[in-house]
C-alpha cells in the first residue's frame, strides 16, 4: 500500500483512463494521491480494437496502475457519491481530499483485472475469426477503425458498416432497429435493409460515466448532456477545490486522449502552485484540433488543421503501434 505522509496534501483522483493516469504518475511524488478506479488496470484506449484482432497486443496496452503509480493509495472501485471534502465508493469507503479531480471519461464494460480484459480480447477475436460475415454498427472513428483492423488481417471476411450518415466519419445519421431481439443473424436497418450477418459489433457512442454524479452535490454542475461544466483552470464551476479533465467535461472541442493529457498537464500545475502556497492557477486554451483514425497496420485517414489525408503518410503517425509506446512513456515505462 502506498504512502500517506504526515502533512502532505491529499489529491483524489476519480478514474483511472489517460487523465486520471498521467495526472496521479505527475503528482504522486508531490502530494498524498489516491487515484479511485473499478479497474486495477490502466488500458490504452486508442489500442483496443487492435486487440481484438490480436489479442497479444493487449499484453503491451493493458498496464497495471500500480506500475506507474507506486507512490500512491491505488483504490479498486467506483465512486459512487462526492461531498464537499470526501468521495464515497462503491465499497463503502470513504475518502476524505483536500482537492478532488473527476476524470470519469465515458462507460465501458469493466472487468478488474488486466487478465480479464485479455480473455475479454481473446473471446472477441474467436468471435471474428469464426465469423464469415460481420456486422459493424456505427459508422464514427471507432466503427471506422474495426472495420479496418479485421479487413487488413482477415481480408476474406465480408464485413458490413452500417451507419445513419451519408458518409462516413460523420458521427451522425441508416440503424439497426433490432440488435436486441434474437436475430439468427438477420438484422433490419431503420431503412429497411436487411442485413445477414455471423456476428456483430455495436460501435456507436458511450454514456458518459457522470451518472454517479446526479444525487450529489455536483449534480446541478452537469450540464444537459451530463459532461460537467469547468472554467477556465479547468475547476468544475463554483468549485475552489474541485478539477474536472478528460473526456467528462463540457469543454467545446473533440473529445481526444491527447487534450486529456493538457487537461492533466494544467490541473497538475494549478495542484502543485495550491499546496506551495501561490495564488496562482494555470489555465487551459483550446488549441487546434486533429484527428486520426487508423485503417488497419499502415493506413489512415487524418483531419488536421482543417485538411483531410488519406493513406500511408498519417498511417505513419499511428497506426504502426497506435501510440503505445509513446503513452507508456508518458508513464514513466519504456518497455
Ligand atoms: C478506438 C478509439 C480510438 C481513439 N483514437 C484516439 C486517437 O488517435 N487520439 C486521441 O487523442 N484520442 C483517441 N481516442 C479518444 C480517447 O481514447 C479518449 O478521449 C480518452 O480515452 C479519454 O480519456 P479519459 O481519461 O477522459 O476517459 P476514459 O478513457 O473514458 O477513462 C475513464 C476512466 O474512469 C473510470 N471510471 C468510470 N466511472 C468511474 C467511477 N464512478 N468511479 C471511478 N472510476 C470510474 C473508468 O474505469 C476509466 O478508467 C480514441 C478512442 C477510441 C475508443
Amino acid at each position: 500500500m502506498a504512502s500517506s505522509v504526515g502533512k502532505k496534501k491529499r489529491v483524489v483522483i476519480v478514474g483511472g483512463g489517460i487523465a486520471g493516469s498521467v495526472l496521479a504518475f505527475n503528482l504522486q511524488h508531490h502530494a498524498d494521491v489516491y487515484l479511485i478506479d473499478p479497474k486495477e488496470y490502466f488500458e490504452i484506449a486508442w489500442a483496443s480494437l487492435r486487440c481484438m484482432v490480436e489479442p497479444s497486443f493487449a499484453e503491451k496496452s493493458l498496464i497495471n496502475h500500480r506500475e506507474y503509480v507506486r507512490n500512491a493509495t491505488i483504490i479498486t472501485a467506483y465512486a459512487v457519491n462526492v461531498t464537499l471534502n470526501e468521495v464515497r465508493t462503491s465499497q463503502g469507503r470513504v475518502v476524505p481530499y483536500d482537492y478532488l479531480v473527476i476524470a470519469t471519461g465515458h462507460e465501458d464494460r469493466i472487468t478488474v483485472t488486466k487478465m480479464e480484459k485479455i480473455s475479454l480480447y481473446r473471446m472477441e477475436h474467436e468471435r471474428i475469426r469464426s465469423a464469415n460475415s460481420i456486422l459493424i454498427v456505427g459508422g464514427g472513428p471507432v466503427g471506422v477503425e474495426l472495420a479496418g483492423e479485421i479487413s487488413v488481417d482477415f481480408p476474406e471476411k465480408k464485413i458490413t458498416l452500417v451507419h445513419r450518415g451519408g458518409r462516413l466519419l460523420e458521427f451522425v445519421g441508416d440503424s439497426v432497429t433490432n440488435l436486441n431481439l434474437s436475430t439468427n443473424g438477420v438484422y433490419k436497418t431503420s431503412g429497411g435493409k436487411t442485413i445477414r450477418a455471423d456476428c456483430h459489433f455495436l460501435c456507436i457512442g458511450k454514456p458518459l460515466a457522470s451518472s454517479w454524479l446526479k444525487e450529489s452535490m455536483l449534480r446541478d454542475r452537469l450540464d444537459p448532456i451530463g459532461r460537467l461544466m469547468v472554467d477556465a483552470n479547468l475547476r468544475v464551476k463554483g468549485c475552489s477545490n474541485i478539477f474536472a479533465i478528460g473526456d467528462i467535461t463540457d469543454i467545446p472541442e473533440m473529445k481526444q486522449g491527447y487534450l486529456a493529457q493538457i487537461h492533466a498537464r494544467v490541473v497538475e500545475k494549478t495542484i502543485k502552485y495550491m499546496i506551495n502556497g501561490k495564488e496562482k492557477l494555470d489555465t487551459y486554451k483550446s488549441g487546434s484540433q486533429m484527428a486520426i483514425v487508423s485503417l488497419g497496420r499502415s493506413e489512415a485517414v487524418a483531419q488536421i488543421k482543417g485538411a483531410t489525408m488519406i493513406g500511408r503518410i498519417p498511417g505513419k503517425m499511428k497506426s504502426g503501434d497506435l501510440y503505445v509506446n509513446k503513452t507508456k512513456k508518458t508513464l514513466g515505462l519504456s518497455y
